[in-house]
């Protein structure tokens, strides 16, 4: 239950108003009561109309997430499983939950649970705790996730840089079953990927780009591909299985790149597979200086902008790299290139990308608007959701 009330600055209600379930330190008046890390309070207006319940952190700049905007909606204890339950059902609705395969089953503000990510790897669930509030309920989520799905494995994987801003240490461990002792294997349509849940990078797997894979398979038959930021190279082996001749993938990451070589064999690719380890903007240079050109370019970074500070400097990156890439495509060669970002919206993105092909010089064509599936969720009231998004270009 609440704790302590949030009262908010004259001013500042509107975002909570609108249902967004971010509220900064800058927008707070005052904590009226003890509140420490993880617990739930009220969020007032400054004349004290409530308007949500929250968890607070009073440390963060992100001091408080909304739970709920219904005050007959108390966070009591059977609140958390019950909105796990509907989350997973939600999925299952969906038709995501096939033996075998995978998919993202909680995804935090999109599913009313801020600072909780899960995804279900075959049967092997990765979960990431973000914040104060889900870090106390840990045994919670795993009775909820056993309860519903009664899963071979429950991991940890906490080592987001969000937790660091919410003054939490990363987090790795089994809490339900045997440690993995190597990757996961699991099915997306054709392709046999592998999930490093033990070691990998976020949960494990890119999970997002599931549709996106598909989108940029349908192009790659017959297409020399150079994969830039490419993990362990998931969108090469789709679009080696759709026909691509051969894929170059591109990482600084020698461990995702060991992965990926075993992907590549599980998959009967690895005769038309490269692995180069390397800083994709350099790489981009040395073949633009050398001359080469490619059927395909995928270009897939990390988040650049974790913060609003961050989105300038995000966007010049963005162009940077689309920009060789279009430079760097055959005639009528595909570039597949996306943003991660929650920060950069879909038209800022769609202005960068646009600026990159004016100054390239070729009339590209947009062929494609890409985005995330339907298994990550964007809360209509939340633009920071709607954080992927990609096009796919056509030189002439
Ligand atoms: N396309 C991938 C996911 C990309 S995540 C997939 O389909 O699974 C971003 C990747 O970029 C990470 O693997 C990270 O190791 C890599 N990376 C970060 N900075 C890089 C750089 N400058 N050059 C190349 N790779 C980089």
């Amino acid at each position: 239950m609440a704790t302590a009330t949030l009262r908010l600055k004259r001013d500042r209600d509107k975002p909570v108003r609108h249902r967004h379930p971010w509220v900064f330190s800058g927008g707070v008046m005052r904590i009226e009561g003890t509140a420490a890390p993880g617990d739930v309070v009220n969020v007032v207006a400054d004349n004290s109309e409530w308007l949500a319940y929250a968890s607070v952190n009073p440390d963060a700049n992100l001091t408080a997430r909304v739970l709920s905007w219904s005050r007959a909606e108390p966070i009591d204890d059977g609140w958390l499983a019950a909105r796990i339950t509907a989350s997973i059902q939600h999925r299952r609705d969906m038709g995501y939950l096939a033996e075998g395969g995978a998919c993202r089953l909680v995804f935090g503000e999109s599913d009313g649970l801020p600072g909780l990510v899960v995804d279900d790897y075959a049967g092997s669930l990765v979960m990431s705790i973000l914040t104060p509030f889900m870090e106390r309920r840990r045994s919670e989520i795993v009775e909820a996730l056993v309860h519903e799905l009664s899963p071979g494995r429950i991991s940890e994987r906490s080592t987001d840089d969000t937790r660091e801003r919410e003054g939490l240490e990363p987090v790795s461990s089994t809490l339900v079953g045997s440690p993995a002792d190597g990757p996961v294997t699991f099915m997306e349509g054709e392709c046999a990927f592998v999930a490093d849940i033990g070691s990998g990078q976020k949960t494990g797997f890119y999970l997002d780009q599931r549709v996106n894979r598909e989108r940029v398979a349908e192009y790659a038959s017959g297409r020399d591909v150079l994969n830039l930021f490419s993990y362990t190279g998931s969108f090469g082996i789709a679009a080696l299985r759709a026909g691509a001749s051969h894929v170059t993938n591109v990482d600084t990451s020698a461990e995702a790149l060991a992965v990926g070589e075993r992907m590549a064999r599980d998959n009967a690719v690895d005769g038309r597979w490269e692995s180069l380890e390397g800083n994709a903007f350099k790489v981009l240079r040395d073949y633009r200086d050398e001359g080469r050109r490619f059927g395909m370019i995928v270009i897939d970074p990390p988040k650049f902008a974790s913060t609003r500070a961050h989105v300038e400097g995000a966007c010049r990156g963005y162009k940077d790299l689309s920009l060789l890439g279009m430079k760097l495509l055959e005639p009528g060669g595909i570039l597949a290139t996306f943003s991660c970002s929650g920060m950069v919206t879909p038209q800022l993105f769609r202005q960068v990308v646009a600026a990159a092909a004016m100054d390239c010089g070729r009339d590209t064509v947009l062929l494609e608007k890409l985005t995330q599936p339907p298994d990550h969720p964007i809360l209509m009231t939340f633009p920071e959701s709607e954080y992927l998004k990609g096009f796919i270009i056509q030189a002439p």
